[in-house]
């Protein structure tokens, strides 16, 4: 085990941190505020090859790991642009076709998601299941080689940018009970399709959508794995999911902290010492910059350990270091633009759009609750209460 990250790593940190400069939280809020994407950063950073460094050589990835796609996912954020799409295209989606995709499925996306000319979205989560993905309805059908696809998705990001959306099913012969999963790639352009936006109360560049499914037509080769995977090939994509909401909230969590302890270093209202030099806005500071570097650890262990292959331990780790990068990245949030006081509620800060934004690693894409009760039976082994 080591903790110091090889040259190749430090060099990626640094490239995208330099990419990240150049856009920053300005165009991110902008685009945000004006109903727009961050279309320019994802393809630029799809261009330098950042977006694939998980996916295979072959492939036109970069044939790293999760750990490397975590740098990025952080450094973007870091800089106040984290790109929420990263958590789903090359991620979630990259890697489950990567590991369970035919050789003609590897060859037809993957090369897209790498460079960032295609966008795939993500959909498992329906109104009537929420965080018991046991219960989705969403079906598929055999008809002669064909799938025909029936159902609904909501809080599904980036409907509106992705060509397609990896949608999670259940094949009709198994239309109830434990869920055995089955995951089709879906154009978003397909007939019987249609997306509405939801309205959200945070200020983000990513859309959210319900999603429509009215008996799309699919071929068979739509189909991304196996029908009787079981849940594994889900799972596949679910890791790297909370590895990567993990790396996106503790971006999030650098970028707030770098302005507050800026700011308290400069700020003087008390005499001629700065804010800063009091522990009552010191040690909140620092007990933030501790819970977050704690957070990244975890997230590194959960990111090594999936790369090298360990995907029990890389599931209890993904979801220790998403329930602590949730913590963290709020409380770092919230301590952030407590400590510019009324300016940390003005937009010239770049503080304020983020107190929403820092909640949704507490509820996407798995609840703290959900982790808590996750952790309580496969970690404790306590009996499940629900
Ligand atoms: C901005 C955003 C983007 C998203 N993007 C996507 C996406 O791209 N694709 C996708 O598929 N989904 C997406 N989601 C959905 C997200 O994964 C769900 O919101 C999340 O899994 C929680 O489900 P829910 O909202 O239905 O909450 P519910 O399941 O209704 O839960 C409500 C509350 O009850 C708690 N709760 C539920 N059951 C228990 C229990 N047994 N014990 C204790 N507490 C419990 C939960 O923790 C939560 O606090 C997104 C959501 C948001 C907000």
């Amino acid at each position: 085990m080591s903790f110091t990250e090889t040259p190749e790593q430090l060099a990626l940190r640094e490239a995208v941190a330099q990419l990240g400069a150049a856009y920053g939280y300005e165009y991110m809020v902008g685009k945000a505020r004006s109903g727009g994407d961050m279309a320019e950063l994802y393809a630029e950073a799809g261009k330098l090859g950042y977006l694939g460094v998980n996916l295979p050589t072959e492939y036109g990835g970069g044939g790293g790991g999760m750990y490397e796609l975590a740098i990025v996912e952080e450094e973007l954020g870091t800089a106040g642009c984290g790109l929420l799409m990263m958590v789903v295209s090359p991620a979630i989606c990259g890697t489950v076709i990567a590991k369970y995709g035919t050789n003609s499925q590897k060859d037809r996306w993957l090369p897209g998601l790498a460079d960032g000319s295609e966008i795939m979205a993500f959909a498992i989560t329906e109104s009537d299941a929420g965080s018991n993905s046991h219960r989705i309805t969403t079906t598929a059908r055999r008809d002669g080689d064909d799938w025909i696809l029936s159902g609904a998705k909501t809080y599904i990001s980036g409907v509106d940018v992705a060509q397609n959306v990896l949608v999670v099913a259940r094949t009709e012969d198994s239309a109830t009970g434990a869920l055995k999963p089955v995951l089709f790639v879906v154009p978003t352009d397909s007939t019987g399709l249609e997306y509405t936006k939801i309205e959200m109360d945070m200020i983000s560049a990513d859309h959210q959508f319900t999603v429509f499914i009215d008996d799309v037509r699919l071929p068979s080769d739509a189909l991304v794995g196996s029908e009787d995977a079981a849940i594994d090939q889900l799972f596949a994509g679910l890791n790297p999911e909370r590895i990567m909401a993990s790396s996106f909230a503790i971006g999030m969590a650098r970028y707030a902290l770098n302005i507050a302890v800026n700011y308290a270093k400069e700020r003087v209202v008390w005499r001629d010492k700065p804010i800063g030099s009091h522990q009552g806005v010191a040690h909140p500071l620092a007990q933030a910059h501790i819970e977050v570097q704690l957070a990244k650890l975890m997230m590194q262990k959960a990111a090594t350990l999936y790369d090298q292959g360990d995907h029990m331990g890389a599931g209890e780790a993904a979801n220790m270091a998403k329930y602590a990068a949730g913590e963290a990245g709020t409380r770092a949030v919230d301590q952030a633009v407590q400590t510019l006081g009324g300016n940390g509620l003005a937009s010239e800060y770049g503080l304020g759009a983020l107190i929403a934004a820092s909640k949704l690693s507490r509820i996407a894409p798995v609840s703290r609750e959900m982790i808590l009760n996750f952790i309580a039976q496969h970690s404790l082994d306590l009996p499940k209460s629900y």
